[in-house]
């Protein structure tokens, strides 16, 4: 890794959580990652927009932790902090060699996957790649809690953002995600986003996606004026015409079943709502999703293809 990048990590405030720690000194933040490459997963993912999937899927890379802590996160066995790290994958060359071995498969765009917390580790990646001649599409996967001085820092390597916009109600980041300030914090990442990317999505002729932003929303049960308070947000301060991902495939994972807002998937009428806040304002691309994928994003990290076991 570069000098550069390494300075980042010895007093760590590459995420808002700033906690300013030293992580090449076992000192590890709120993440409780250090300066390693802390990858759990690198796998083909056929996911949830076609743009950005394509026909072969995305090459995915999957950090451990995270720096928010959703209690009803789809990969909480990697996201929790408090889950131990895999040391498999923690070389540079190996992670780059299986990147490229699945590349070499079809797909023409790599993701990194929770990377707020990881992007040193996520450029140090990118350049050795570009050292061994690969320049795929890199897609930069977030949960939107990220800091613009670090997007800023980013803005040559990434060439899609596909952030998350989770909260438009502070108390709900406060309970669910353990972030408080949420909507403050990922209103100015992005508007930073914007600013770099804009609302075109430039795509190839296959329709892949190559430069561009695309924010996704999941539709949480019961909580229907968070969702219209995140359209309302982007539609008036940002701009009607970016490409949203209106997610309706929530499920309740183990930890929060029995919750009582939380243990249950959406129903019917209230992604058709949700919808309806969509065309409200304006909204007019991007991908919604039906019900049924409630049941066909179910990731399980146990295995070495987590969404085709
Ligand atoms: S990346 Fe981790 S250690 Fe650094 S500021 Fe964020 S939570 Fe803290």
């Amino acid at each position: 890794m570069r000098s550069e990048l390494k300075e980042l990590l010895e007093k760590c405030a590459i995420c808002p959580r700033n906690c300013m720690v030293n992580r090449f000194d076992g000192k590890t933040g709120y993440c409780r990652t250090d300066e390693g490459l802390n990858v759990a997963s690198v796998c083909i993912h056929r996911g949830e927009e076609p743009v950005i999937s394509g026909s072969y899927g995305i090459v995915n890379v999957f950090f451990s932790h995270c720096n928010l802590q959703c209690i009803y996160c789809q990969n909480h066995q990697i996201s929790d902090n408090k889950a131990s790290i895999s040391s498999e994958l923690d070389d540079n060359e190996l992670i780059a060699d299986e990147i490229i071995r699945l590349l070499d498969t079809g797909p023409e765009a790599l993701g990194f996957v929770s990377p707020s917390h990881m992007v040193p580790q996520m450029i140090s990646l990118i350049e050795g790649l570009q050292a061994r001649g690969r320049r795929p599409v890199v897609v930069y996967n977030s949960n939107g809690y990220d800091s613009v001085a670090t997007l800023r820092m980013i803005e040559n390597y990434v060439d899609v953002y596909l952030p998350d916009f989770k909260y438009s109600e502070n108390e709900l980041a406060r309970e669910y995600s353990s972030a408080p300030g949420y909507f403050e914090t990922a209103s100015a990442a992005l508007r930073e986003m914007y600013r770099q990317k804009g609302s075109t999505l430039i795509v190839s002729d296959k329709g892949y996606a190559q430069q561009g932003l695309v924010i996704r929303h999941l539709v949480l049960p019961g909580h229907l004026s968070n969702t219209c308070g995140v359209l309302k947000f982007i539609a008036e301060e940002i701009s009607p015409n970016i490409h949203i991902s209106l997610m309706s495939q929530y499920y309740p994972v183990p930890g929060v079943l029995g919750h009582k807002l939380l243990g249950r998937a959406l129903i019917e009428e209230e992604y058709r709502e949700a919808v309806s806040c969509f065309n409200e304002y304006g909204f007019h691309k991007g991908w919604l999703q039906g019900l049924d994928s409630t049941t066909s994003y179910r990731p399980d990290f146990v295995f070495d293809h987590p969404f085709e076991h």
